[in-house]
Parts: structure tokens; C-alpha cells; sequence
């Protein structure tokens, strides 16, 4: 019997580790069988292209062109083409139009589905779903100009290693843990803005002095965290356990979904001497193996996803989801999967314990900027110069935006269930297929290092 909540973390003692593997050994397969080979979850839609970075001048911080692109590897010119990091950046496969609203009104006998284009054979992906939700944990992707986005197919675009590095993705990153901000007096803008100022989208200018200070304050937490000696207590996040809970589980969160993000590109790696994708333990061992808080932080996120999924299943049973209006066969199909996940991620003793989260101390005052926080983070999503790395920071911080919302908004008791949009469900269940194999990819790699240690 080893809860997982936000208080006591996985670890070896506790067996969660465990528990947590074996469990994935059967979410693994079910989660990759619905997100592979169903319509309604292998396509995404979003606006990947339209938005600017709401937070700094694109110019400085942003690596999207070639040339910044090509400076991120030392002997790019050396290299085919085709490996070089642009062309790896790259989206492929069909991408539809959305048709718009328009089209609805000019045919209102016309389901809510609609085909996305040539050669694209999907006929079960298209919706309306403009209505924006306060317990929203994300800025849903048509904030701002009011255009639908593109589908994207994510089979097709694999989250992997695409080059993408230096100063444009160091200050996402940098401004992703500046969010976890609300530590004690340490952050200004936690202490001295309000959450009105904090959102929605302020201006660059606004944003800078926050950024300058925060980010002074960042670069010592950062110190802080990567300390060599300093020791880390594995079930805080953070040496001194002095910070709330909720402080604590943003942060990992946050550092979760990158480690998650650092697994996938180490694994999924492509060797430029050779042109052949495959695992990169040097990569594995830098970025992960040598912080275990990291790799801890990603079962940390398996626990809340698995949560938030298992709390979902309910919802999702019944005829009145409908995933595909007008086939009832491909939703019976489809339904049948997601209730393959739902019910193995209920399979196991409730492992993360939400309850115990926005109720003591300071925190009922933190959820509403817990909330705006985790929204800014989604912001900065367009701040990220390559448009794989994009497609998929933005689907994850969807993902793990509608987990806190299953989590903290949906109340089981009152039957006020919040409104979950096509968009939201199929974000969810892919960011959990990202975690599952993330958690596959470390496994995998921790064989490896104890390969590579017996030979030495
Ligand atoms: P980074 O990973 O950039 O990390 C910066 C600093 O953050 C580190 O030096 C360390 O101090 C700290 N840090 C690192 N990991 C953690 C953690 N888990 N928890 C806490 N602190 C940490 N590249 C790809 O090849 N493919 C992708 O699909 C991809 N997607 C991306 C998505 C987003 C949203 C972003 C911002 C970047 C993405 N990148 C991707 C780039 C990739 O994440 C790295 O930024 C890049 O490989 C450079 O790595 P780095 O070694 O400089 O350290």
C-alpha cells in the first residue's frame, strides 16, 4: 500500500517505482493502440503557425530560422540536408484547414464533422468548440485571432530529437520555471502583482521588468536545484521543506514534462554520422541519469496523469460522448479504447491524492494563481522556435492543463462537471501516451547504463 500524493513521492523505498512500471506495462500498450489507430486522438488541432511569442521580441529569443537553427550543430553543413536541423524541425504528413465556422452556417443540416481535405481519409475529427470555460488550465488555442488552427497528424510527427538548442529553447525553458514563481517572497511578481496584472497576455513591456527580476531570482533557484552538494530531499522538489504543496507539485510538473521531453530526444536520437535514429545513452546519461529528481518527476507526472485519466473513465462511458457525431460505429470503436486506458489507469489503488491539494494554509488563495500560472506556460508555448518542438510543448501543456482541470475542477460529488473539449480529451490522453513512453525509454536506458557500468 504506497499512495502517491503530492506530499509523499515515489521513490524506491516506497515501492512506487515499481508500482508504476508494472503498471505501465499494461497502459502502454492500450494507450499507444488508441492514440495510433483512432482518428479522433491521432489528429490535433491547433494554432501553430499564427501566434506570436506573447512574452519577448521573437528576433532575440527565438531560434526558428535556418540560420539560428543551423548554429545549434557545429558541422550542420557537413551533414545531408535532410538531417540538418530545419528540415528535422519540419511538420509532415496531410495538414487540413480548418473549415471554420462559416461552413457550418452555410449548411446547418451538416453534422458536427466535416472532411479535412484531400487525402487526408478522416472524417471524424472535426468539431466546434469556440466556448472558453474559467476553470480552464490552458489559453485555449483560438484566444486571440479567432482563427480555428490546422490539424496536424501526430503519428506522422513524432515527438523526437530535431536539433533544436541554444539561447531561443534555454529561455523557454528559463521562463517555464520562472512560473513556479510563487515561492515564499522570493518572486516579485508573486509577491507584488496581482493576478489581474498577471493575465491575460500582458505586453512584452509589462512582462520585462518582471522577467529581469524573476529571472535574477531564477538563476538562484537554478543554482540552488543544481548544486552538486547540496542535498535533495526527493519527495519535495527542493532541499529546504519549506514550500507549499501546491508550489511544489508546479514545479514538477513543469520539470516532469521536460524531462519527459529530454527522454523522448535522447531515445529517439539521430546519430549524424550514421543517418540512423536510435537511443543515445550519452544524451540519456547528461540530461537525465545524473539527476535522479528529474526522473522522479517524470513518474511524479505518470501519477497525475494516470489520476486524472482513471477519474475520467466515469465520464467517458456512457453513449452521451460522443467521439466521432454521425458514426456509431467508429465511437463504439474508439470508446472501446479509451475505456481500455481508463480502466487500467483505475486498475491500481488511487495514487495521487488531489484532495489533499488548494485546501490548508495559503493554499485556497494559490489556486487561482496556480490556475493563471499554468495558462502563462501554455502561452510561452508559442515562444518555442520549431514547429515539431512546438506542436508538441503545446499538445503536453494541453495535456497536463486539462489533468489539473479533471483534478481540481471536476467535482465527483456535485456532478458539476466541467465541459471537456475535443481538443482537451485528446491532448490529455497523448500527453499520458508521451509519459507512458518516457517511463518505457527510461527503463530501457537504465539497462543500458548498467550494460555500460558492468563493462567498465
Ligand atoms: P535544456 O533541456 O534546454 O535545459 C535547460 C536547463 O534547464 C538545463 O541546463 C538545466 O539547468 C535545466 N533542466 C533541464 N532539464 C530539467 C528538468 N527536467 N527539470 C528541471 N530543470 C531542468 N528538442 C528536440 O530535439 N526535440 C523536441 O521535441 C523538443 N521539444 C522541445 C519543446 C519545448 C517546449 C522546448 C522549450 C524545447 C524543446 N526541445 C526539443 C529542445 C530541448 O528541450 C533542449 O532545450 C535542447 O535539447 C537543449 O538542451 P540543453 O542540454 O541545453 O538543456
Amino acid at each position: 500500500n504506497c499512495p502517491i500524493s503530492p506530499k509523499s513521492i515515489v521513490d524506491d523505498a516506497c515501492a512506487s517505482y515499481a508500482t508504476l512500471e508494472k503498471l505501465n506495462t499494461r497502459i502502454k500498450p492500450a494507450i499507444d493502440d488508441l492514440t495510433r489507430n483512432t482518428d479522433f486522438f491521432s489528429h490535433y488541432r491547433l494554432n501553430l503557425f499564427h501566434k506570436q511569442c506573447p512574452f519577448w521580441n521573437d528576433e532575440n529569443g527565438m531560434c526558428g530560422n535556418i540560420g539560428c537553427a543551423v548554429e545549434t550543430l557545429d558541422s550542420e553543413e557537413d551533414i545531408p540536408e535532410v538531417w540538418r536541423a530545419h528540415e528535422l524541425s519540419k511538420l509532415e504528413g496531410p495538414r487540413a484547414q480548418h473549415p471554420g465556422k462559416k461552413a457550418r452556417h452555410e449548411n446547418p443540416e451538416r453534422p458536427l464533422q466535416g472532411k479535412l481535405g484531400e487525402d487526408v481519409g478522416e472524417s471524424c475529427v472535426f468539431e466546434y468548440d469556440d466556448e472558453c470555460d474559467e476553470r480552464d488550465y490552458c489559453v485555449p488555442d483560438d484566444e486571440s485571432d479567432g482563427s480555428k488552427g490546422d490539424y496536424v497528424s501526430l503519428t506522422r510527427n513524432p515527438e523526437r530529437f530535431t536539433g533544436y538548442a541554444g539561447d531561443g529553447a534555454r529561455q523557454v525553458w528559463d521562463a517555464a520555471y520562472r512560473e513556479n514563481c510563487f515561492q515564499k517572497s522570493s518572486f516579485p511578481h508573486s509577491a507584488n502583482l496581482g493576478v489581474s496584472q498577471w493575465q491575460p497576455g500582458p505586453a512584452a513591456q509589462d512582462f520585462k521588468h518582471v522577467l529581469d527580476a524573476a529571472g535574477r531570482q531564477a538563476q538562484l533557484e537554478q543554482q540552488r536545484i543544481e548544486k552538486p552538494n547540496t542535498p535533495f530531499v526527493a519527495n519535495t522538489g527542493f532541499e529546504v521543506d519549506d514550500e507549499c504543496l501546491e508550489k511544489r507539485v508546479f514545479y514538477r510538473v513543469v520539470s516532469g514534462m521536460h524531462a519527459s521531453i529530454s527522454s523522448h530526444l535522447c531515445w529517439d536520437f539521430l546519430n549524424q554520422t550514421t543517418g540512423e535514429w536510435q537511443p543515445n545513452l550519452a544524451c540519456y546519461e547528461f540530461r537525465l541519469h545524473k539527476f535522479p529528481d528529474r526522473i522522479s518527476n517524470v513518474y511524479f507526472n505518470y501519477a497525475l496523469l494516470t489520476r486524472a485519466v482513471a477519474k475520467l473513465g466515469q465520464y467517458l462511458k456512457g453513449e452521451e460522448y460522443t467521439f466521432c457525431t454521425g458514426d456509431a460505429q467508429g465511437d463504439a470503436v474508439t470508446r472501446a479504447k479509451v475505456l481500455q486506458v481508463t480502466e487500467q489507469a483505475a486498475s491500481v489503488p488511487q495514487i495521487f491524492d488531489e484532495s489533499l491539494m488548494f485546501v490548508n494554509g495559503e493554499g485556497p488563495s494559490l489556486k487561482e494563481d496556480f490556475r493563471n500560472r499554468f495558462r502563462n506556460i501554455s502561452r510561452l508555448m508559442d515562444c518555442v522556435g520549431c514547429d515539431k518542438c512546438r506542436l508538441w510543448g503545446k499538445l503536453q501543456t494541453a495535456g497536463y492543463g486539462t489533468a489539473l482541470k479533471v483534478l481540481f475542477e471536476l467535482d465527483n460529488k456535485s456532478g458539476d462537471v466541467p465541459i471537456l473539449k475535443r481538443t482537451e480529451l485528446v491532448a490529455l490522453f497523448n500527453t499520458y501516451a508521451r509519459i507512458s513512453s518516457s517511463m518505457y525509454a527510461i527503463g530501457q536506458f537504465r539497462h543500458l547504463m548498467e550494460d555500460k557500468i558492468a563493462a567498465e
